[in-house]
C-alpha cells in the first residue's frame, strides 16, 4: 500500500470518527465519549499529515503547535464555567484567522502568476470569511469579557455602512479575481476585519452567544475553502461539519428564544433595559423569606422541579443543588431539574454543571418534558434563573414574546433564590417576581442552598 492510500485512509478514518463524536455530543450521557473520539480522530489526523509528502518547515510547524499548547492548554484548564462563551469566542476566531493566513501566503505564494480563477475564488473565500470571523469573534470576545460595553453599540445608517461593506467586499474579491493584484488583496483584507467588527458592534450582550455559533460555523467554511485551497480532504470535510453544525445550533438557539435570526443580528436587542408600566422593580412590595423557611416549607412537599439559570453558574451552586435534592429525596419527596436549552450563556450549559456534580441525567428533565409536570409540584425552586421563566414571553408586545419559558408558575408555590431585584439578561422585568404565589430569598445562591439544606435536613 502506498504512502498516499495510507494517508488517505487515516484521514477517512478521522472524518468518521468527526461525525461520532458530533453524534455524542448531542446528549449528555455520550458527550464525554464524544469528545475523546474526537479527540482521538483529531490526533491521528496531525500524527497523519506529518508524513504528508513534500511537507517541509516541519520545525515551524511543531513551534507553532507549542505555542497553540502552551497558551490554549492552561487558558482551557483555568477558564471558570461562566467565562466559557468568551473562551469559545476567542478560539473560534483564530481558527478563523488560521484560515484567512492559509488563503493569504497562498495567494501570496503565487508569485505574481495568474492561477486559475477557481484557485484564486477559494482563496479569496478563505480571506474574507476568515477574516470576518476573526474580527468579529474578537470584538465577541471582548464584549462578553465586559472590556467594553454589552450594550448594542449603534449609529445612524449603521445599515447602510454594513451593506456598503458587503457590497465592497463582493467587489474586491471580483476585482482580485481578474486582476490577481496584491495591493487589492490586502484592502480585501482590511474591508473584511472592518465589516466583522462593524457587524458585532450592534448585537447586545444577551445574544453574542448566538452570534458565536454563527461565527463558528463562519469559521467552519473558511476552513474548508483552506482545504480546496492546500487540496487536503480533511480539512474540507471537518469544515463543512463544523459550518453544518454550527448553523444546525444557531437555528435550534434562535427557536429556544423564540426569535429569527436577522432579528438577532439587526434589531440591536437590548439597547434599552426594558420596565412595565407597573414601575420600577425595586419600588414594588415582592414577598421574601429566609432560607430556613424554604427549607422547613420543602420538607412538606410531595414533588418539586429544580430549575437552573445563569445563577447557579456564577454561584458555583450545583454542588449543593445536588445535595438539597439528595436530602429531599431522602425524605421521600420527588425531585426533577427541568432544563431550559437557553438557560445560563451557552447551550448545554446547565447540562454541563449539573453533570459535573454528578447529578442522574434522567432527572434532568428538557423544557418540553418538565412543563407538563410542573402544574404537579409543590415547589418550584428557581435557582438563579430569571428570562427562561419570565412570563412576558407569553405576552404579544413584550421583547422576548414567543420566546418558549418553562412553566414555573404552574406549581403551587415559586421560590426564587436571586440576589436582587435585578432583571435577567435581556433585561426584562419578570412580573412572576410579583406574584402572589412566589416567595423570594436574596443572596448568593451556593449560601442561600447551603443553609436551605441544613434546614430541611433538621425538619
Ligand atoms: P438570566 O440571565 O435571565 O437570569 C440570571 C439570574 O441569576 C438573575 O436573575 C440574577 O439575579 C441571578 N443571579 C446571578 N448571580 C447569582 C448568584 N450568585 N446567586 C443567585 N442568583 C444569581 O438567566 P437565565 O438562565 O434564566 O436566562 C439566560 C439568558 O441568556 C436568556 O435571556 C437567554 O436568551 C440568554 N442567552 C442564552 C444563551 C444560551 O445558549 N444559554 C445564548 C444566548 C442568550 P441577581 O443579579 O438579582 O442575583
Amino acid at each position: 500500500m502506498s504512502r498516499g492510500t495510507i494517508l488517505d485512509l487515516c484521514y477517512l478514518v478521522a472524518a468518521v470518527t468527526f461525525i461520532l463524536a458530533l453524534k455524542g455530543l448531542s446528549n449528555p450521557k455520550r458527550a464525554r465519549t464524544g469528545n475523546f473520539i474526537a479527540m482521538a480522530g483529531m490526533a491521528l489526523a496531525i500524527g497523519a499529515t506529518f508524513f504528508q509528502p513534500g511537507l517541509s518547515h516541519i520545525g515551524l510547524i511543531v513551534i507553532g503547535m507549542v505555542i497553540g499548547a502552551v497558551v490554549g492548554i492552561p487558558a482551557s484548564r483555568m477558564v471558570k464555567m461562566t467565562a466559557m462563551p468568551q473562551l469559545v469566542a476567542i478560539f473560534n476566531g483564530v481558527g478563523g484567522g488560521a484560515a484567512a493566513l492559509v488563503a493569504m501566503t497562498e495567494f501570496l505564494g503565487f508569485g505574481g502568476q495568474k492561477p486559475a480563477t477557481y484557485v484564486t475564488l477559494e482563496v479569496l473565500v478563505g480571506v474574507l470569511i476568515g477574516t470576518v470571523s476573526f474580527a468579529g469573534s474578537a470584538i465577541a470576545f471582548i464584549k462578553l469579557q465586559e472590556l467594553i460595553t454589552g450594550r448594542p453599540i449603534t449609529y445612524p445608517g449603521q445599515q447602510i455602512v454594513n451593506a456598503l461593506l458587503g457590497i465592497g467586499a463582493i467587489g474586491l474579491v471580483i476585482a482580485v479575481l481578474i486582476t490577481a493584484s496584491t495591493p487589492l488583496l490586502w484592502a480585501l483584507l482590511a474591508v473584511s476585519a472592518l465589516l466583522g467588527v462593524l457587524l458585532v458592534l450592534p448585537i447586545g450582550g444577551a445574544d453574542v452567544p448566538v452570534l458565536i455559533s454563527l461565527l463558528n460555523s463562519l469559521t467552519g467554511l473558511a476552513v474548508a475553502a483552506s482545504g480546496f485551497t492546500l487540496g487536503n480532504n480533511l480539512l474540507i470535510v471537518a469544515g463543512t461539519l463544523v459550518g453544518a453544525s454550527g448553523l444546525l445550533l444557531t437555528q435550534m438557539m434562535c427557536k429556544a428564544m423564540g426569535r429569527s435570526l436577522p432579528n438577532i443580528l439587526f434589531s440591536a436587542f437590548g439597547s434599552a433595559t426594558i420596565t412595565s408600566s407597573g414601575g420600577s422593580q425595586e419600588d414594588r412590595p415582592v414577598r421574601s423569606a429566609t432560607p430556613e423557611d424554604i427549607g422547613v416549607m420543602l420538607a412538606y412537599a410531595h414533588k418539586v422541579a429544580i430549575i437552573p439559570g445563569y445563577g447557579l453558574a456564577v454561584a458555583q451552586a450545583q454542588h449543593i443543588a445536588r445535595e438539597l435534592a439528595d436530602e429531599l429525596e431522602s425524605k421521600g419527596i420527588e425531585v426533577f431539574y427541568a432544563i431550559h436549552p437557553v438557560a445560563g450563556r451557552m447551550p448545554g450549559h446547565m447540562n454541563v454543571l449539573l453533570a459535573e456534580a454528578n447529578v442522574p441525567y434522567d432527572k434532568l428533565l428538557e423544557m418540553d418534558e418538565a412543563n407538563p409536570q410542573l402544574g404537579q409540584c409543590d415547589v418550584a425552586l428557581v435557582v438563579g434563573a430569571n428570562d427562561t421563566v419570565n412570563p412576558a414571553a407569553r405576552e404579544a408586545g413584550s421583547p422576548i414574546s414567543g420566546m418558549p419559558i418553562i412553566n414555573a408558575d404552574d406549581a403551587a408555590q415559586v421560590v426564587f433564590l436571586k440576589r436582587s431585584m435585578r432583571p435577567g439578561f435581556a433585561g426584562i422585568e419578570n412580573e412572576l417576581l410579583f406574584n402572589e404565589k412566589t416567595t423570594l430569598v436574596f443572596g448568593d445562591a451556593k449560601e442561600t442552598l447551603t443553609k436551605m439544606v441544613a434546614s430541611l435536613a433538621a425538619s
